[in-house]
Formats: C-alpha cells, sequence, structure tokens
C-alpha cells in the first residue's frame, strides 16, 4: 500500500473543478463511459497489432445502481491499469493518457476512434461523487489495484484481488447529487449522451417473450427470459460505408434518431471526409410544410459516437438548422463550452464543409431526377432560400439548383427563366423584368393581365423573397424584379401595339376618376385594362417600392 499527493499545482482543485470545469454535472456519466469505452477501444488496438496477446472476447461496459449503499459503478472490460498507470494517469490532473496514446500509436491509432483529449474527463466524477474508487486490472500480467481518493488531494493505492482485466469506476454520490441514483435518470442520461456508443452498454436486465415453439399448443403460454438491457447501438447508419445502406437503411435510421417523427425524410446526405479533417454523418431535409418541430428534433453533433450538442448555432450554418440528422468528428471538442465551439477552427471549417456538400448535394439530385426534385421543391424552397441569402458559398452555386416556379406551373432554373423572357420582357432601362406574384391565388386579375400580355410570371410566395430579390438584383447582370401587382407592366416595352380599350378617352377619363375617388388613396395608381382580353376592366397598383418597404418591414430588416 502506498499513500501519495496527487500532483496539482492548485492546493485543492476539486472544488474548482466542480465549480467551473462543467456547466452540466449530469456528464459525469458521458466523461466515465467515454473511458471506459477508451479503454476497450484501446484494447483492440493493441491487440490488432500484436501488443496485447489476450482475448478481446465481446466487452461491454455495465453501469449499475445501488440505492443502498448510494453508489453506481461503471464497469469495462477493457485495457485496465497497472499501479504505475494509475500514478500517471489518474494522479496527475490535466494529463490525458489518450493523448499519450494517439502520440504513441500515431500511424495506427489515428482513425481508431479515442474519445478523451484533455485528461480532465475523470475528474468531472467529484461533481457528483464525495468519495470515488478505481478498482483496476491490467491486460499486462500485473496485480490488480484499488485506488480511494475522497475529493481532497490525498488519495491511497494499494493492492487488491480483482481477477477479470478491465476497471470499475465506484462513485459515493454526494448528498446533493441523490438524483442520480435513479434509474430513470441514469437511463434518461446513457440515452442521450450514449445511444450510439461505440461499445454496447449495460443497464439493468429487461425481460424477453421466446417465440412459441413450433406446433405448440393453441392456451400455450410463451417462455419469458431476463436478458442484458443494452441502450445503444454501436453501430448506426452514419459510422457505415453509404455503398452499404439502402434508402430503407436510411429511412429506419431517421426515425431511430427521431422516434416520435413519423413522417419519412424527403432525402439524405451522407457526409464522409477524413481530408482536411475527419467528418462523418447524415443529413435529412424534412417534409418541412407539414411538421414544423424544429425547435424538437435538431441536428445532433457527435464526437466519436458520443454525444456532444444539438444546439448547433454557430456550428452549422443558420439555413442548415433546418435540416436534421447528424455530425460526428474527432475534431469536434467533447468538453467545452458553447462560445469555445464557435470561435474553434476546426468547427469553423467543418461548418463550410457541410455548406458546400449540401450544394453539391442539390445539384446531384436536380440532375438524376428532375421531376422528383420538382416535386419536393415546396418543402425544400425554404433551405434553398434561406442558404442562398446567408451563405455567399451556397449562393454562388445555386443557380444550378434554385428553382423559380412559374404561375403556370413550370419549375425554372435562372438560365431557362433568363431565356424565356429575355425577348419580351424589358424596360426601357435595357433591364430584363422579372414578373412575380407573392400571392398562390392563380387567378388573381394581376396575374391573368400579365399572363394575357404574354409575360412569365413566377410565384414567390416564401418570406424571404425581398431577401432574395435583393441578393438577385445586386448580383445578377442587368436584371430587376417587379411584382406583378405593382405598377410595373406598364413599363415594360411592348412589342406588339399597346391594345385599346373600347371605351373614347372621354369615358375612360371619367370611369378612372370614379375608381379613384372610390378607393381615395394618394399612394395607388388605377390603370385602365384591356375589356376584351381578359375579365379584369382595371388594375389598382402601388408603386413597387412601396411593396418593397412593407414587405421589408412585415419580417423585419435583415441583420
Ligand atoms: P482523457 O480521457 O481526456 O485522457 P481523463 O481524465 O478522462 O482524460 O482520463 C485520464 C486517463 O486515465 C485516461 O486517459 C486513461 O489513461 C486513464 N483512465 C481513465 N479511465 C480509465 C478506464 N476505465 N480504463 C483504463 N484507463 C482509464
Ligand atoms: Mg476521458
Amino acid at each position: 500500500m502506498s499513500t501519495g499527493k496527487i500532483n496539482v499545482s492548485v492546493e485543492n482543485i476539486f472544488p474548482l473543478i466542480k465549480k467551473f470545469l462543467y456547466s452540466d454535472h449530469e456528464i459525469f456519466l458521458r466523461e466515465l463511459i467515454s473511458n471506459a469505452t477508451d479503454a476497450t477501444t484501446k484494447l483492440k488496438h493493441l491487440i490488432n497489432i500484436g501488443e496485447a496477446k489476450v482475448e478481446y472476447g465481446n466487452p461491454m461496459i455495465e453501469v449499475k445502481i445501488d440505492k443502498d449503499a448510494k453508489t453506481i459503478s461503471i464497469k469495462d472490460q477493457g485495457l485496465g491499469m497497472t499501479a504505475e498507470e494509475v500514478e500517471k494517469y489518474i494522479n496527475q490532473v490535466a494529463f490525458s493518457g489518450a493523448e499519450e496514446f494517439l502520440e504513441k500509436y500515431k500511424d495506427s491509432a489515428k482513425d481508431a476512434g479515442i474519445i478523451g483529449h484533455f485528461g480532465l474527463g475523470f475528474y468531472s466524477a467529484f461533481m457528483v461523487a464525495d468519495k470515488v474508487e478505481i478498482f483496476t486490472k491490467s491486460y499486462k500480467d500485473e496485480p490488480a489495484v484499488h485506488w480511494i481518493c475522497d475529493g481532497s488531494p490525498e488519495f491511497t493505492l494499494e493492492e487488491t484481488d480483482k481477477s477479470d482485466r478491465g476497471t470499475e469506476i465506484l462513485l459515493h454520490i454526494a448528498e446533493d447529487s441523490t438524483e442520480f441514483l435513479d434509474d430513470f435518470k441514469i437511463r434518461e442520461l446513457l440515452l442521450k449522451y450514449n445511444r450510439f456508443n461505440q461499445i454496447p452498454i449495460k443497464f439493468g436486465t429487461k425481460t424477453e417473450t421466446l417465440p412459441l415453439p413450433e406446433g405448440a399448443a393453441e392456451d400455450a403460454k410463451p417462455e419469458t427470459i431476463e436478458v442484458d438491457d443494452i441502450i445503444n447501438n454501436p453501430n448506426p447508419a452514419w459510422t457505415k460505408n453509404p455503398s452499404e445502406l439502402t434508402d430503407e437503411d436510411y429511412k429506419k435510421f431517421y426515425s431511430e434518431l427521431y422516434p416520435m417523427q413519423f413522417e419519412d425524410p424527403l432525402f439524405h446526405i451522407h457526409l464522409n471526409v477524413d481530408y482536411p479533417f475527419n467528418l462523418t454523418g447524415i443529413l435529412f431535409f424534412p417534409k418541412l410544410s407539414n411538421s414544423l418541430n424544429i425547435e424538437k428534433d435538431k441536428i445532433q453533433l457527435y464526437q466519436n459516437q458520443v454525444f456532444v450538442t444539438d444546439e448547433v448555432k454557430g456550428i452549422v450554418p443558420d439555413f442548415l438548422m433546418l435540416l436534421r440528422g447528424v455530425i460526428d468528428s474527432p475534431d469536434i471538442p467533447l468538453n467545452v463550452s458553447r462560445s469555445y465551439l464557435q470561435a474553434d477552427g476546426a468547427v469553423k471549417k467543418i461548418s463550410s464543409y457541410i455548406t458546400k456538400k449540401v450544394a453539391d448535394k442539390m445539384v446531384e439530385l436536380i440532375r438524376n431526377n428532375r421531376e422528383d426534385y420538382e416535386q419536393k421543391w415546396n418543402d425544400i424552397k425554404v433551405v434553398i432560400e434561406y442558404g442562398m441569402v446567408t451563405e455567399d458559398k451556397f449562393y454562388e452555386k445555386s443557380d444550378k439548383f434554385m428553382l423559380y416556379p412559374t404561375t403556370d406551373g413550370k419549375y425554372l432554373l435562372w438560365d431557362e427563366l433568363i431565356e424565356n423572357i429575355k425577348d419580351k420582357q424589358t424596360d426601357k432601362n435595357g433591364k430584363t423584368v422579372i414578373l412575380y406574384a407573392s400571392n398562390t391565388d392563380l387567378q388573381d386579375s394581376y396575374i391573368q393581365t400579365a399572363k394575357a400580355k404574354g409575360y412569365e410570371v413566377l410565384l414567390m410566395d416564401s418570406p424571404l423573397v425581398p431577401h432574395l430579390i435583393q441578393k438577385l438584383e445586386s448580383t445578377k447582370d442587368k436584371v430587376t424584379f417587379a411584382r406583378v401587382d405593382a405598377d410595373n407592366i406598364n413599363k415594360l416595352i411592348e412589342k406588339d401595339e399597346p391594345v385599346i380599350a373600347k371605351l373614347n378617352d372621354g369615358e375612360k377619363e371619367n370611369l378612372k376618376k370614379s375608381i379613384e375617388e372610390a378607393i381615395n388613396s394618394q399612394t395607388y395608381t388605377v390603370q385602365l385594362e384591356d375589356l376584351d382580353s381578359n375579365d379584369a376592366p382595371f388594375s389598382i397598383t402601388q408603386p413597387e417600392f412601396m411593396r418593397r418597404m412593407k414587405d421589408m418591414q412585415q419580417m423585419g430588416a435583415p441583420s
């Protein structure tokens, strides 16, 4: 038996850890499970490279609560620690064995999925425990050891008689943390952080009903057995190769991720990069028009299959927060605050990579099946438009996948649109005028009037339209947008002779006057129309700039 002093530079680091290291006490469990997972992954790696000559078996991690003893135990079958290693890895606060391992096995272990990083995770145990014990036996042929620490910098370390390989961490839960002795609470935490943990996690047992044997009597009672309750799926879809997965698999994973979401996603994007950083994941386009459950079902960020956060604002571009799915990167730091995450260089790169990837996917989708893409347009356009007005990188590519629906049911790409109208919709400055309507009532007389004149009218009815138009007008050469119900149509240069109403000038003037009196407004203009070719005898219009001002006011100016 030996005793000694934990090697830290401040006299007592524990109160500090407890108060400041993590805002959330519950993450102690995630940290200890991560260590147990790393211990198992490391062992596997050492066996693979021939450095450990032991059986790997089917290791799992077991979490147990003892309410009477007020303890939680986290036990693994990983590589364990010798006395010397406990001194080195545990007693030196902020010395990361995980980092050391990665450094030592640089080439072979870089993709092994090691989670640890800062060498602080273990001490998060003291956020909820006033005493922590470690029982550990290394895969090396050395005696097992028992470490005890009561939250002061003093610890004891002695040999013990643990015979099976691996480590058990025993937490004596403090008075102010007894909520963690509740089965439901622990299960909830395991499901939150470790639902896709790399190594199976057992938490209690469950009853399973065996199928009746063939030819069993009708009234035979099916047999039940108690089996380990494994709470996680260690091989989620995003960790697999896209070529192994069918559409059905992706849908299944979607409902695994969002059990309360019963509508299938529209399509998925499987992310898979290993240069210049590591990242995997699957993003889904949900059916936005029907179920706006964005608040609850959000993109989840993982680090080596450990949940980090679903508060992804500032981490993924805003417009992608309308998507769902998982992003997993070993480069996403586990233990840090949101503001740190947002400032993190790796995280910024991830964000712009994803933007590019989504743009590429849109191009692929429209090329592969234009009809299907058009059918889904109503559900995806908000994401696309939002992306166009907020992310320049996305906007730059958008001509290839942004569709402009017309009031007669066509969906045109930018170039197709311009090709269609460039000869017939020009104003006196030589700009191509894109007419659009923002209401979905296709019987609208303004639309009818414009159509009767042979103009193309776009249907732009989403709330982002004013911003989108600003963006397009400021980047495209010689185009201008004009609302079909503003005073625009008449500014277009008409190819044919203007149509003449049947009324004589005096009659027209009188009619116009009486309508103007009726609406009694300074801001609207009354325009008489051709009485023959359409059933709207006149139109009331408002200057275009007034329309825009109103739109902007309604939705708040862009930031
Ligand atoms: P990190 O995981 O970032 O390296 P921790 O403070 O979480 O830092 O853990 C410190 C070190 O203690 C680990 O790197 C590892 O070497 C050792 N350790 C902790 N838990 C276990 C365990 N269950 N089995 C084996 N070694 C462990
Ligand atoms: Mg750790």
